[in-house]
This record gives structure tokens, C-alpha cells and sequence, in this order.
């Protein structure tokens, strides 16, 4: 679904921050990508969403070069991957309600279709009594459950999650971590960046681990697939 095919990147200040990455995403996938700050867990996530472009080598959404779209085909492709930041990006003036009803309107959803899904997503990451409340009313935790209900709303193929649980504690991580676990369940590929090893330790899939801008492991449910 998702293919890196010797992606390297070097930011215009000689920073090589990927050198010759090579690896393929599933459909349905649960894929944490993990290292040291500075690894290039999140360059790796700007080329899959198309930020930047890689320096050499492409970048595969099924047989599309990603990088060599023209502008409506990248908007397209970006429909359909759900983006949630570490911190949250939500708009603070905006209900969580509201918020979530945003990206339906920006996907040019109807009120109807907006009604009858905005609860539900809402339910789905157990916040369904804090419809109304503002960002600024949440706690951390449940700004990151408003952040991933808005990347799901409208259905998206892929979920990409950079550092979801940065700034949260232990418990509120351990939640976030199942959210997108049963997101996953429901049949959306998930791509997620930490450096939290106990993280990934409870996931219990798919790791693929950076070092200096290089895969030193790439490790399926305790077997080395490189
Ligand atoms: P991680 O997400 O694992 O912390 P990054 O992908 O952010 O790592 O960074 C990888 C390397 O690239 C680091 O050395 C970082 O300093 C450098 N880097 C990241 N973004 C830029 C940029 N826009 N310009 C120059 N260097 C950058």
C-alpha cells in the first residue's frame, strides 16, 4: 500500500536525514517507527505525506509515485491519510464538536452526514459527554482523542500518528495506544512514530527502528524480517 524505495533525504543544510530507506506498508498494518530523537522518524512521515520530497529514491501509495502527482491527485491522496500531531493542532476557538464537523465541511460533507457522524466518531474515542467543551476544557488525553476522531472522520485508508502520546502520561498513553489499536481492528492502517519503547512493547507489532536516518531493525511479532 505505502512503498519507500531508497529514500534519502538531505535538507538543504547537508543534514542527511534519511540515507537509503526501503520498506513496505500493508493494508491494514499496524507499523510503529521508532529511534532517538534526531533518528528521522518524522522526515520519514513528511515523504509519506508528501511535506517534502525525498532527495533521491520515491515514494509508492499503491502504484502512484507519491512525489510525481500533479496538485489535485496529491489533494486526493491526501484525503485519504488521517494526520495526528503530537499536539493535537486542534482549533482552539472550536468545540470538539465543532472541530470534527470542520474537516467534514473542508471535505465538503453535508450538514445531514455531519449530524449523524460527529457523536458517533465522538463515542467511538469515548468522549461522548464532552461534545461541547472546548480545547482549552479538555486535559491532554482528550485533546489527543479529538485529534485522532477528527484524522478518522472521513474515513481515510491510512492513519498517520507522529509522536501521538509525547506529551502524555503513562495512563492517558496507554489509552491513546488502544484507541488506535481499535482503529486498526476496524480496518485502517496505522503508522505511528515514538520513542516510547513501552509503547511498542504493549503493541506487539510491527517495529521498524531508525538510527541516524538508517533502518537498523525491522521486526514483525518477534521475528527479524530483515
Ligand atoms: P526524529 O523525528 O526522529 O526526531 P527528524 O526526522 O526530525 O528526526 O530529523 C532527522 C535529522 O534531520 C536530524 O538531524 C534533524 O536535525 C534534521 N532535520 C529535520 N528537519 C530539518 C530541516 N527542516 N532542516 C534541516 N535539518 C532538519
Amino acid at each position: 500500500m505505502i512503498y519507500l524505495e531508497k529514500v534519502s533525504k538531505k535538507y538543504p543544510n547537508n543534514t542527511m536525514a534519511l540515507s537509503g530507506i526501503t520498506f513496505a506498508i500493508n493494508k491494514g498494518e499496524f507499523v510503529s517507527i521508532v529511534g532517538h530523537s534526531g533518528a528521522g522518524k518524522s522526515t520519514i512521515l513528511k515523504m509519506i505525506i508528501a511535506e517534502d520530497a525525498p532527495t533521491s529514491g520515491n515514494v509508492f501509495y499503491h502504484s502512484a509515485d507519491i512525489h510525481r502527482l500533479g496538485r489535485r491527485d496529491i489533494l486526493d491522496y491526501r484525503r485519504k491519510v488521517g494526520i495526528v500531531f503530537q499536539d493535537g493542532r486542534l482549533l482552539p476557538n472550536k468545540t470538539a464538536y465543532e472541530n470534527i464537523a470542520f474537516a467534514m465541511e473542508v471535505a465538503g460533507r453535508q450538514d445531514e452526514e455531519i449530524e449523524a457522524d460527529v457523536p458517533g466518531v465522538l463515542k467511538l474515542v469515548g468522549l461522548q459527554d464532552k461534545i461541547w467543551n472546548f480545547p482549552h476544557e479538555l486535559s491532554g488525553g482528550e485533546r489527543q482523542r479529538v485529534a485522532i476522531a477528527r484524522a478518522i472522520i472521513n474515513q481515510p485508508d491510512i492513519i498517520i500518528a507522529d509522536e501521538p502520546t509525547g506529551n502524555l502520561d503513562p495512563i492517558n498513553t496507554v489509552d491513546i495506544i488502544n484507541i488506535l489499536k481499535k482503529i486498526n481492528e476496524l480496518g485502517t492502517t496505522v503508522i505511528l512514530t515514538t520513542h516510547n519503547k513501552n509503547v511498542v512493547d504493549a503493541l506487539g507489532k510491527r517495529v521498524i527502528t531508525l538510527d541516524s536516518g538508517k533502518i537498523v531493525r525491522d521486526e514483525k511479532k518477534g521475528k527479524y524480517a530483515l
